[in-house]
């Protein structure tokens, strides 16, 4: 029998993406495990309407007043560690996570101190920090395939993990329902240690008012060289090649674009590559800014920058 599920009309999303951009969903429904995520597949198939997830809402840019279809929440914490591995249901947050894997002296999610997402999201777009993703720590993903209708794991070989990049991310049909992280086994002390050190580090970088996180990609030095030459080697003389990559933030702010406001939409003072809600902020603001931004960077640097952040119900 399938699970009975509350399915809302009508849904205001303000609440469920970190911008606070103000958008309906035609319906919207909170899932906390697999048989609600089935009854809800299930029952967005038999209407024929479209559907689409989300875990935190913190790497969306919803497109417009309203999304159509089924919005699917996927919520709720639920893990397990079992020696080295440290497993979670999709819905899981990554704070959670965090300090699931310090209590367990398992390290290798100390970058993800203070990411806003859940695990869902964080497989699909490959989140990552300083120098590590959570692609690094996948042994296996379990999806929910809509074409298929069946569920079944994928090995990390499979999931097909790059630079905020994952399979997930070319196939909107499969749905993240659970991951498997291998962990190294750690020093407690020391795992707390750089975490609190990546948080302080955020806390000094991070703009406060509501955003996706970072609007762009970074830029891969390997990438850039033989896309411009002359400016990824100027860009490593000045030492701003890091972990491979070269912030996208500082070329923004090399033509002077902080502080640019489109409406409510503002590039962050504090960090060129976050664009921030400063009042009520429409998804037309954002991508009034963002399409700036790509234009300047195109004119003068000769790149087309890749956004990093997901347009939702498109
Ligand atoms: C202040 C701030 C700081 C941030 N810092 C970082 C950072 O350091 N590194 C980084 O990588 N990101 C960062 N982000 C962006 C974001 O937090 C991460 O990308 C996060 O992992 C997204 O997870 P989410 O659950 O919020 O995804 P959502 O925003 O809910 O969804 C993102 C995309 O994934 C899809 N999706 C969500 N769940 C699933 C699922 N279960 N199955 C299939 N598809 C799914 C959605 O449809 C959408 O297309 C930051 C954001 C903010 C606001």
């Amino acid at each position: 029998m399938l699970k009975e599920i509350k399915i809302s009309k009508n849904f205001d999303l303000t609440f469920f993406n970190t911008f606070r951009l103000s958008a309906k969903a035609q319906f919207f429904v909170i899932v906390k495990n697999e048989d609600e995520l089935l009854a809800a597949a299930r029952w967005a198939k038999a209407k024929g309407l479209p559907l689409a997830v989300i875990g935190g809402g913190s790497n969306i840019l919803l497109a417009g007043k309203l999304v159509k279809g089924l919005v699917i929440k996927i919520s709720g914490e639920k893990y397990s560690v079992n020696g080295n591995y440290l497993s979670a249901w999709a819905g899981t947050s990554l704070a959670k996570l965090v300090k699931a894997a310090e209590s367990a002296s398992l390290s290798g999610l100390e970058w993800a101190v203070g990411v806003p997402g859940h695990l869902g999201g964080a497989v699909r777009g490959n989140a990552g920090a300083y120098g590590s993703d959570i692609g690094g720590q996948a042994a296996a993903v379990k999806v929910y395939d809509l074409n298929r209708g069946a569920f079944f794991k994928l090995k990390k070989s499979r999931c097909g993990f790059g630079y905020r990049d994952s399979v997930f991310k070319q196939d909107n049909s499969l749905l993240i329902v659970e991951a498997d992280l291998m962990m190294k086994p750690g020093n407690k002390a020391e795992i707390r240690r750089l975490t609190r050190k990546n948080m302080r580090h955020r806390l000094q970088i991070q703009p406060k008012q509501p955003s996706a996180g970072c609007v762009f990609k970074n830029l891969e030095y390997d990438k850039l060289l033989s896309l411009n030459k002359n400016l990824a080697l100027e860009l490593r003389t000045k030492g701003l090649v890091r972990a491979g990559k070269i912030g996208v933030g500082y070329l923004i702010n090399q033509l002077g674009l902080k502080g640019l406001s489109r409406g409510h939409a503002k590039i962050s003072e504090t960090h060129a590559n976050f664009i921030v809600n400063t009042g009520q902020a429409s998804s037309a603001d954002v991508d009034r800014l963002i399409k700036f931004v790509k234009n300047r960077v195109k004119i003068k640097y000769k790149i087309n920058l890749e956004e990093e952040i997901q347009h939702f119900g498109k």
